[in-house]
């Protein structure tokens, strides 16, 4: 259960129970012979408002309401509640007066969701029920009728309303400002954790990220069995492209590759900038020979492409291990790191994995 739920959930729980106390109230009054009700009005009247009050609060529970734009169905809640008070107050009374607070503790509810405007309306709603009572009642001449006290009672009562509609006005303003608030703070945030596993540069996952990955990869590889391979890439000669071309059109060669390996492996696997211009491929569920193939032909690949702005001859070297069940994530990357200095001290542009050099299965073009 979501904590917006929960806290929905508890908000009707409470309201549950602060209709509940108003009903027992009115059931005390009932056999006290306070009110007005007949006993087959006390039934008729309880058993329409719990039903419905019932049947919304197990829409809201088993969140059958989540299709609507809100939820906790707080504007029905409060719109029902306050025809039950009305209801209630034409037979009340002596009692009116005070079972007329029963307004008052429905207007708080309203401030946790409604718009402001829908806040007004229902002080309004709340407002004209009132008045609706007043007036049956002088109409019909039932109940208690002192046209003194009931003036004072309206203007009590409006002026507790207004209250409410301002008190509402300002909470809708600061939880407005409250969400907004913490929506920028979450989309801050998402941009610093983004920053923060990110290589500025080249967009790939940065060194942190990949070694993070790794220790996860590794427990699950000693878990599961889940065969990973890692492999190092390192451009071949980088410093005479710097030397020639400029340390800008460096950092865009070092871009294009990291697109060029991006594009090249599934969504399972990972490519990260491991410093300067060497990267790390970590391929998921892949045998040794399998991953071997895949990483020759990104090497043909970068080959053939070399760099798309100036005519800069590319290639890269590779060294590839897969890792073994027990060991440390720290012995995985030496040993490709091992296998990339054999590739490079056998003259570059190849992929050196473990235990022999792998057959090229691809034409090496140079
Ligand atoms: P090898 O084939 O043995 O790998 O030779 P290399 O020249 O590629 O390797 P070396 O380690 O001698 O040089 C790496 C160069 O990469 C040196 C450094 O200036 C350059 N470099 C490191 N980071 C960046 C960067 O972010 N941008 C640019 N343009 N160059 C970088
Ligand atoms: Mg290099
Ligand atoms: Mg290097």
């Amino acid at each position: 259960m979501g904590q917006l739920h929960k806290d929905i959930t508890r908000r009707h729980g409470l309201a549950t129970a602060a209709s509940a106390i108003f009903s027992l109230l009115l059931l005390l009054g009932y056999f006290l012979q306070l009110t007005q009700l007949t006993f087959a009005q006390l039934v008729v009247i309880f058993c329409s408002y719990w039903s419905v009050h019932l049947l919304m609060l197990y829409w809201v529970i088993s969140g059958r309401s989540r299709r609507f734009s809100d939820p906790s169905l707080t504007l029905p809640f409060m719109l029902w509640s306050i025809l039950y008070i009305s209801v209630m107050l034409l037979y009340a009374k002596e009692l009116r007066p005070v079972l007329m607070l029963a307004y008052l503790a429905v207007m708080p509810f309203g401030v946790f969701r409604l718009s402001w405007k829908e806040y007004l309306g229902i002080c309004l709603f709340a407002m004209s029920c009132y008045t609706g009572v007043v007036l049956y009642l002088q109409h019909s001449g039932g109940g208690l009728w002192i046209p003194e006290l009931e003036a004072f009672l309206g203007i009590t009562f409006l002026a507790c309303i207004m209250a409410y509609t301002v008190i509402g006005r300002e909470f809708t303003i600061l939880r407005d400002a409250y969400k907004r608030k913490n929506s920028e703070l979450r989309r801050a945030m998402a941009r610093i954790e983004e920053l923060a596993i990110t290589d500025e540069l080249t967009g790939l996952y940065n060194r942190r990220y990949l070694i993070r990955t790794l220790e996860k990869q590794r427990a699950l590889a000693n878990r599961e069995g889940l065969p990973f391979v890692l492999a190092f890439v390192d451009i071949d000669h980088f410093k005479q492209i710097n030397d020639v071309h400029g340390h800008r059109i460096g950092d865009q060669v070092l871009a294009e590759l990291s697109l060029q390996l991006k594009m090249s492996i599934r969504e399972v696997d990972l490519a990260a900038r491991y410093g300067g211009e060497e990267f790390v491929l970590l391929l998921s569920g892949l045998a040794l020979e399998d991953a071997g193939r895949v990483l020759d032909r990104i090497r043909v690949r970068v080959t053939e492409k070399g760099f798309s702005e100036v005519n800069i001859p590319l290639t890269v070297s590779i060294g590839v291990a897969q890792f073994h069940p027990g060991e440390d994530c720290e012995e995985l990357l030496n040993r490709a790191d091992r296998l990339l200095y054999e590739a490079k001290r056998a003259g570059r542009n190849r992929v050196k994995m473990e235990p022999v050099e792998m057959p090229l299965f691809t034409e090496t073009i140079s």
